[in-house]
């Protein structure tokens, strides 16, 4: 607690007893709290009316069960999650996570992060997160759509345009939100389009949705290497995950004319030093759905499969690393390799990826940091562009929406760094974020009084 204001001790402390057992919870919370003390020195009226406490409590929490049969007739159990956190902005917004390691404490963590990724997005959307336990890996595609419409028995009367909008996360594609929104349709009578992003473009979906996150941490990660005049071209990368946002980084990246030599999956890592094929990438990984070492042995050309447990992906010298599969993924052991391999800038695509004492050695060695509530908002922020198109029925070009995100990532990028300037912290992304969140979301909640 040493690098907390004292005011904010007890606050935080709170969080923990009443939310026990949830560690990935308490780490995002405590993050936030490191950067609200110089908010609260600057304007102690954040403390009235017990704001912050109000802030890391969720508005609601779903639990439910998800009964389904398999393709050998046995019934299968899972446990489904909705927490909708804050609605102060806008309706609740986030997406939808299959992962056996999903639980509450998994969730509140990204209902909380997403909160301020939102608000920081300048978009009118609230914050809110969803998943279940349940495994989509080898699953058929019946029994894909069989756990998808069980789900959405229990979870659509807690939805709509106006409510709650949720979209895809790990484990959740196209595939599943296509399943998910012919359900509620069905339960509903009601062709709702905005109640879901992330939708294919047949039905409602935007161009330039599935690329948004990726795209977004490479802009934001662009526009952070520019302050120290520099960008992507011929910088080696290395990307963690091989998942929708670490394929769309990869592209990205590759199209600034950098070269992106690993990436990996939960069974390990690839180095291709040539650079990545993301055709075959996308093969293996998104049509086949098979383990990354495939991608070795189809690619040959040197290229080497490190199983997991046999290293770590942030062990390749690079000047550019950007986390893109999960939370905790980058240690403060990997930091402090990539900080003597002479690493310039992290961008963090997943949510949380990097362990605190991980950032605290990148911020510490003056590495730029690019923190995942501002560098991967671009996935959300396209979803509230797709929300936007199906009110207005109106359809935008690639090139429109691929602008508009760049826009926003700007902003984005721009806002941190104002605010960290503002609050005597210039450079340090994870502060400015963190505050500039905060302020829009605490502004919103004094003046709808105490609820
Ligand atoms: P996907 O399911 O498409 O891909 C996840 C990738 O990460 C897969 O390659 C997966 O490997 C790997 N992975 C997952 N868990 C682990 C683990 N425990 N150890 C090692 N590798 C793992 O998910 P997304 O790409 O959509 O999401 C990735 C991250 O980005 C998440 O943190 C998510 O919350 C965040 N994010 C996603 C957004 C989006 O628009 N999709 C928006 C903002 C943030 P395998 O194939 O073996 O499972």
């Amino acid at each position: 607690m040493n690098n907390i204001d004292e005011k904010l001790r007890p606050i935080l402390a709170e969080v923990a007893r009443r939310n026990a057992g949830e560690p990935e919870f308490h780490q995002a919370v405590h993050e936030v709290m490191e950067s609200l003390g110089r908010v609260v020195a600057k304007h102690p009226d954040y403390l009235e009316q017990a704001l912050i406490e109000r802030i890391c409590e969720p508005e609601r929490q779903i639990i439910f069960r998800i009964p389904w049969v398999d393709d050998q007739g046995n019934v299968q159990i899972n446990r489904g999650f909705r927490v909708q956190f804050n609605s102060s902005l806008g309706p609740y917004k986030g997406g939808m996570r299959f992962h056996p390691s999903v639980n509450l404490g998994i969730i509140k963590f990204l209902g909380f992060e997403q909160t301020f990724k939102n608000a920081l997005s300048g978009l009118p959307i609230g914050g809110g997160k969803g998943g279940t336990d349940f495994d989509p890996k080898n699953k058929s595609d019946g029994e894909i759509m069989r756990f998808c419409q069980s789900l959405m028995i229990e979870l659509h009367r807690h939805l709509g345009e106006q409510t709650d909008v949720p979209a895809g996360d790990i484990g959740v594609g196209g595939r599943e939100i296509g399943y998910m929104f012919g359900q509620y349709k069905r339960l509903t009578n009601r062709y709702e389009s905005g109640v879901f992003t992330g939708k294919d473009i047949a039905y409602g979906g935007s161009r330039a949705r599935t690329e948004a996150t990726g795209f977004g941490n490479t802009y934001f990660t662009k526009a952070m290497l520019e302050t120290r005049q520099t960008d992507f071209d011929g910088k080696r990368v290395v990307v963690s995950g091989a998942g929708n946002v670490a394929i769309h980084t990869i592209e990205k990246v590759q199209s600034f004319g950098g070269t992106v030599i690993a990436c990996s999956d939960s069974s390990g890592y690839i180095i291709d030093e040539a650079g990545i094929d993301l055709a075959l990438l996308q093969e293996v990984k998104s049509v086949r759905r098979e383990r990354i070492s495939e991608y070795a042995r189809l690619r040959g050309n040197g290229v080497r499969f490190v199983p997991v447990g046999k290293g770590s992906v942030w062990d390749l010298p690079c000047d550019v690393a950007m986390p893109s599969a999960t939370q905790n993924e980058l240690t403060g052991k990997d930091a402090k390799t990539l900080v003597k391999n002479g690493v310039l800038a992290v961008g963090e695509g997943a949510n949380m990826p990097c362990t605190p004492e991980a950032i605290r050695i990148l911020r510490e060695a003056g590495i730029l940091f690019g923190p995942g509530k501002a560098a991967n908002a671009g996935g959300v922020a396209t979803s509230a562009l797709e929300m936007q198109q199906n009110a207005s029925r109106d359809r935008w070009s690639f090139e429109q929406t691929e602008q508009r995100l760049a826009q926003i990532m700007k902003s984005i990028h721009d806002r941190c760094a104002e605010t960290a300037d503002e609050y005597g912290a210039p450079g340090d992304y994870v502060l400015g974020a963190n505050i500039a969140g905060f302020v829009r979301v605490a502004k919103a909640m004094r003046m709808l009084g105490v609820i």
